[in-house]
C-alpha cells in the first residue's frame, strides 16, 4: 500500500476540503398550497405538480 512520505499541512488538508460543504437544498413554494417543495418534484403536502393533482392525497380532508 502506498504510504504518504510527508505529513499534509493543515493548509493542504483544509484546501482539499474546500468543496466538501453541503449546499442548502433548493425549495420552492407550491403554487397550489404554498408549502415548500423541491423544484421539479410533486408537492409532498397536496400531491400537485404542474397545476394539477397527480398524486391522490392519503389523508382525507
Ligand atoms: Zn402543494
Amino acid at each position: 500500500m502506498a504510504v504518504p512520505k510527508k505529513k499534509k499541512s493543515k493548509s493542504r488538508r483544509d484546501q482539499g476540503r474546500s468543496h466538501d460543504a453541503l449546499k442548502p437544498s433548493a425549495h420552492m413554494e407550491c403554487s397550489n398550497c404554498g408549502e415548500l417543495k423541491r423544484p421539479h418534484h410533486v408537492c409532498g403536502a397536496c400531491g400537485h405538480y404542474d397545476g394539477r393533482e397527480v398524486v391522490a392525497k392519503t389523508a382525507a380532508a
